[in-house]
């Protein structure tokens, strides 16, 4: 690309999971529309990143997403990955948590529940007196921890949600709102009202059972209808049911994604595109909305733009042009985070760590936040005979594990791992990854900010936010809801194309 004008219909800016998902579905759909994925940095796939190296699958920050939604499925399907999905062999179910200095199961049930040491008599008694003692809630602005302590007690809210929270965002579950963080759980809440929110919950799946039932009882049933098609006797589902666990990419894990996605994308993915401005425009001959500018006085011109980067770096490109939308979305706070990658041969472990790994709650002594057993959650992240680790650190409880250095770190965290996993070898494998920045944070506010956002969004025809930084941290809802954008925008409106002797297509002119 030279230091001229480009013009599209499409230009997308930022090329991690969200933004490659996006423009990838819009090129599916509407394989005329041209489209630029612009992208800062040499690699596409933001913090997706997979270091495979004598013999080990280390994913320096995303290992896995948390379940296969059609979304997910069409993306992977679309760039030949259909075949490659692999499960993981064990799940959270499987994971423990760190309390008062030994590693306590998950419960998985009520009786695993009512016996775990992980909690105080009292503090489980406190548990299921929910239905007595659960408060009714004031409808926002609530946090995690607040609705926690108000419905289950403090004790739940601290140990078990409190590691939840961190072991998924970095952050405190004392800050973080809790109609953005689980809007499932949010409207579970609303519904219960004063009533018991366990007793709703157990309503409501009832009542689920029973609306599948009929299809389920009924149509096997159903006469034979010599004159028509075969019916199907299923409830309808979606063309592919989703799958509830874990998944990732056989051979290369989730940079085999990363990969796929930007073959698919072919010459629409411009690398080393740091844009540092998008300017609504009006006056376009090709009906242009928006300018965007790199540092080295390249210009895209586009009816549409995606702005699949953080929040803050959004601010950043919107802030001369659109300031009250740029000052909202500075809003958005973000952490730190530290993954080191440690490899050993399976016998330097005294005890068989859990298979997903552990959590520990703030406040329970550790520098190091949990520990996923990469090797446990997925065959094949290590060579036989070997386990690997990635031992999670920083975020809002010890961000000074990030400003560490790699030796100090990896001793704190060999401290930890002597103490909780009984493993004292020096690891055979070493990887050590500083992200800053790295989560974003949904504070108190954050599903306020988010309607804000889409309020001001209406005043900007043709700009559109996606990523991880407005409905939902993970891949799962990253992924889905960008293919679902993406889909939306195919065909949405595309240059008038010139005829012959206008001598330009609307394709990216690049000059
Ligand atoms: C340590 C860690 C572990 C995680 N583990 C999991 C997990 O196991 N499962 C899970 O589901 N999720 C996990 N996540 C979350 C997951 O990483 C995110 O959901 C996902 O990366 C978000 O993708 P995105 O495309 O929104 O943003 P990003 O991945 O942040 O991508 C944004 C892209 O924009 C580019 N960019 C930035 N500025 C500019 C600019 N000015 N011009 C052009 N391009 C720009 C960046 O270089 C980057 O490529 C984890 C995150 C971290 C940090």
């Amino acid at each position: 690309m030279g230091t001229q004008l480009s013009s599209v219909d499409i230009a997308v800016i930022g090329a991690g999971p969200a933004g490659l998902t996006a423009a990838s579905a819009v090129v599916e759909r509407d394989p005329l529309a041209s489209v630029l994925v612009l992208e800062t940095a040499s690699r596409p796939g933001g913090h997706a990143v997979t270091t495979v190296a004598d013999g080990y699958t280390f994913e320096h920050g995303p290992a896995s997403i948390r379940s296969l939604t059609p979304e997910v499925l069409a993306m992977l399907e679309r760039v030949g990955l259909g075949d490659r999905i692999e499960e993981a062999a064990a799940s959270g179910a499987n994971a423990a948590v760190w309390r008062r200095g030994r590693l306590h199961p998950v419960p998985t049930g009520l009786v695993s529940a009512a016996t775990t040491g992980m909690l105080s008599a009292r503090g489980k008694a406190r548990i299921l007196a929910e239905p007595v003692l659960g408060r009714k809630g004031p409808g926002a602005d609530e946090t995690v921890d607040e609705f926690v302590r108000r419905r289950f007690g403090r004790e739940a809210a601290r140990v078990l949600v409190g590691a939840i929270v961190q072991g998924i965002t970095g952050g405190d579950a004392r800050s973080t709102g809790l109609e953005a963080f689980a809007p499932g759980l949010w409207q579970l809440d609303q519904v219960a009202g004063s009533g018991s929110l366990a007793i709703t919950a157990l309503r409501q799946r009832r009542a689920q059972r029973r609306a599948a039932e009929p299809a389920q009882r009924v149509a096997p049933a159903q006469p034979v209808q010599p004159v028509q098609p075969v019916q199907p006797v299923q409830p309808v589902q979606p063309a592919q049911p989703a799958r509830s666990g874990p998944i990732t990419v056989r051979r290369g894990g989730l940079n085999a994604m990363i990969d796929a996605l930007a073959a698919y994308l072919g010459h629409r993915l411009v690398r080393g595109f740091d844009a540092c401005s998008v300017t609504p425009i009006s006056t376009d001959p090709a009906g242009c909305r928006f300018e965007i500018t790199d540092g080295t006085g390249r210009r895209v011109r586009t009816r549409t733009v995606v702005l699949a980067v953080p929040a803050r770096v959004a601010a950043r490109l919107l802030a001369s042009k659109a300031p009250q939308l740029a000052a909202v979305l500075d809003t958005i706070g973000y952490t730190d985070m530290r993954v080191l990658g440690l490899g050993y041969p399976t016998k330097a472990f005294r005890t068989a760590p859990p298979s997903f790994g552990f959590l520990s709650p703030p406040g329970e002594g550790l520098d190091i936040m949990g520990v996923s057993v990469s090797s446990g959650v997925f065959e094949g992240q290590a060579p036989p005979g070997r386990t690997l680790l990635r031992v999670f650190a920083g975020g809002a409880f010890s961000p000074g594990m990030v400003d560490a250095s790699t030796e100090a770190a990896l001793a704190r965290a060999a401290r930890d791992l002597r103490r909780v996993l009984t493993v004292s070898a020096r690891p055979e494998f070493v990887r050590d990854v500083v992200l800053r920045q790295a989560i974003p944070q949904y504070g108190r506010r954050h599903a306020e900010t988010v309607r804000q956002l889409d309020r001001l969004l209406l005043e900007l025809p043709g700009l559109r936010l996606t990523g991880n930084s407005y409905r939902g941290v993970g891949l799962k809802d990253t992924i889905s809801e960008a293919e679902r954008l993406g889909r939306s925008l195919a065909g949405a409106g595309r240059q008038a194309r010139p005829g012959p002797a206008g001598g330009e297509d609307h394709h990216a002119r690049h000059q």
